[in-house]
């Protein structure tokens, strides 16, 4: 009998249990999941690292910690957590990014704004450049940034992708390092962020790397938060240098109601849902690194502590 402990936020075992539970009964495993064990009895903990769980110390035989989200940066410096860390990459989760993040760009692509609250009789007959003169520049190269390369290269945008580690990636320039940061930033009209949050990429998009940027482009923000220094930010896009702001992500969430992220004309602010964790999807990859686990093979998905991400 496997003992699997949920132990992600309480509203998640609602949506959970049951397609959990499927897609374990599918990889053939006895199991007992619930959400309260003792400690000592937990062989998988299934995690979140909004759970009241943070102090694993007590998980003695516990094998790994499966997480729930594809960001870890809140977990990956547990020094309690001395068992293996395994992130989520879910292709529902994957699917969810490139449509967020396709619309987010045509929005901008296509200027849309100006006819979707310009409805006051005025004939704007403006035609937008094609995707092939729209240059493209994802920060962040992994599981979601690649999906999203791959969908904005089939609508014929340029697509520049930048990565901590060089790259090979056919139809995209790929530029990697800190060396080749503002290169990847100097033609971009759009800028689409799918970094982790690392002690490296804190702060990542500051002032200087704005000012890389040419006059009037767009920033999408999907990785995290604190990747871009927010002073910075209200200060390029109130001298009307950046044309707009498109976050999904922020330092504090909620973002509070008197934040001026709320009621800056040049800011789109969506609430951290450009893409969630699909229970039925993320389920099977749970399930099968418990059937990886129990047989001995390798986990998928491990976090480089190291890297921390
Ligand atoms: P991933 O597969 O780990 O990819 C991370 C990418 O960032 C890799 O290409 C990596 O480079 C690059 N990178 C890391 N540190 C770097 C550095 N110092 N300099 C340059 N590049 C660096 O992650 P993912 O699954 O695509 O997810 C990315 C992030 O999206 C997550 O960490 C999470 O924060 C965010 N996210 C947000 C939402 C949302 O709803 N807003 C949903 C899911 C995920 P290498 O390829 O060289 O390793």
């Amino acid at each position: 009998m496997i003992n699997i402990l949920f132990a992600a936020h309480p509203d998640r075992w609602d949506e959970y249990q049951a397609p959990l539970t499927k897609a374990l009964n599918e990889a053939g495993l006895i199991f007992d999941m619930r959400t309260e064990f003792s400690p000592e009895q937990v062989d998988y903990i299934v995690y979140a690292p909004n759970s009241a769980l943070q102090d694993f110390t007590p998980y003695t035989n516990c094998r790994a910690v499966l997480n729930l989200w594809a960001g870890v940066e809140n977990i990956v410096g547990n020094q309690t957590l001395r068992m293996p860390l395994a992130r989520m990459i879910d292709r529902g989760m994957t699917r969810g990014m490139v449509e967020w993040v396709t619309g987010h760009v045509m929005r901008h692509h296509l200027g849309m704004d100006s006819h979707i609250f310009g409805q006051d009789g005025q004939w704007r007959s403006e035609i937008a450049p094609l995707a092939c003169d729209r240059p493209v520049t994802i920060l962040g190269m992994g599981t979601l940034g690649q999906a999203c390369a791959e969908a904005l290269t089939n609508l014929e945008f340029p697509v520049t992708g930048w990565s901590r580690t060089p790259k090979s990636l056919p139809g995209i320039t790929a530029l990697s390092g800190e060396a080749q940061l503002e290169k990847s930033l100097e033609s971009a009209q759009i800028v689409i962020l799918l970094l982790p949050l690392t002690a490296e990429t804190q702060g990542v998009i500051n002032t200087q790397r704005l000012a890389a940027l040419p006059k009037g482009a767009v920033l999408i923000n999907a990785g995290r938060g604190p990747l871009i220094d927010d002073a910075a930010l209200l200060a390029c896009l109130d001298a009307d240098h950046l044309g707009h702001a498109t976050l999904d992500v922020f330092d504090i969430e909620p973002l509070p109601v008197e934040h001026v992220f709320w009621h800056h004309p040049k800011i789109t602010v969506t609430p951290h849902i450009a893409s969630a964790t699909r229970p039925t999807s993320s389920s099977k990859v749970i399930a099968e690194n418990i059937r990886r686990g129990e047989a001995g093979e390798a986990l998928l998905h491990l976090v480089d502590r190291h890297t921390g991400y």
